[in-house]
C-alpha cells in the first residue's frame, strides 16, 4: 500500500501496552510502513494510527502519563485516519479520548463470556470474517453520522465514521487482513 507518490503510507501504531505488536505484523505484510508510537513525537509525519487492544485503563493511564491525549485529537482534527480495536475502540469513544460519536460499553457480553468467536458479515468479497472476541466491549450509543458495520445479538460491534474505523473484537489475530486492508483504504481515501 502506498501513497500517491508512490512511498509506502506511515501507519503508527500506539505501543503503550497491548497487542500493538501483532497489528504491526500484519500492517508491514500489507506493505505499510509501520512506527511504534509512545510518545507526541512519534506521531510527526504519521499517515495514520492504530489504537490495539489490550486494557482501556491502563492505556488510559499510559497517554495521560505521556502527554498523549491532546496530540492524539490533534491527529484527528487534522484529518488523519484512526483504528481502535477492543481497547482502542473505547480510547476513541465519548468517555476517553472523545475523538468518536460512540459510547463504549468495557466487557460488554458479560464475566461469563471472556472470550468467544464469532463468523461476522461485512459484506466483504471473500465472505464473513472469523471474529475472536476477548472481553469485548460492544457500542452502546452512536451519534447519527456514525455507520454499523457488524453486530452480534443486534450490539453494534464494528462501526466507522468518516475516516475513524473501531472494531470491537481482535483483527490482527489469525491470518484475514481484510479489516486492516480496508482501513488501509481509507487510508488512501479509496474506501
Ligand atoms: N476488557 C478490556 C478493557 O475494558 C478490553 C479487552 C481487549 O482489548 N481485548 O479495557
Amino acid at each position: 500500500m502506498s501513497d500517491a507518490a508512490g512511498a509506502p503510507v506511515r501507519v503508527g501504531v500506539l505501543a503503550l501496552q497491548g497487542g500493538f505488536e501483532a497489528h504491526g505484523r500484519m500492517l508491514r505484510a500489507l506493505g505499510a510502513d509501520v512506527r511504534e508510537v509512545r510518545v507526541p513525537g512519534d506521531l510527526d509525519g504519521l499517515d495514520a494510527l492504530v489504537l490495539p487492544g489490550g486494557e482501556s485503563t491502563t492505556m488510559t493511564l499510559g497517554i495521560e502519563r505521556e502527554g498523549l491525549a491532546e496530540p492524539l485529537r490533534a491527529f484527528h482534527a487534522a484529518g488523519r485516519p484512526m483504528f481502535g480495536t477492543c481497547a482502542g475502540l473505547i480510547m476513541l469513544d465519548r468517555a476517553h479520548l472523545g475523538i468518536m460519536d460512540i459510547l463504549a460499553e468495557r466487557n460488554a457480553f458479560g464475566r461469563q463470556v471472556h472470550s468467544f468467536e464469532e463468523e461476522l458479515d461485512f459484506g466483504l468479497p471473500g465472505g464473513p470474517v472469523h471474529a475472536v472476541f476477548i472481553r469485548a466491549p460492544w457500542i452502546a450509543e452512536h451519534g447519527a453520522e456514525v455507520e454499523v458495520l457488524a453486530s452480534v445479538d443486534g450490539h453494534p460491534v464494528a462501526a466507522r465514521e468518516g475516516r475513524l474505523l473501531v472494531i470491537s473484537f481482535h483483527p490482527e489475530l489469525g491470518s484475514d487482513t481484510r479489516l486492516h486492508e480496508l482501513f488501509l483504504q481509507i487510508v488512501a481515501g479509496t474506501a
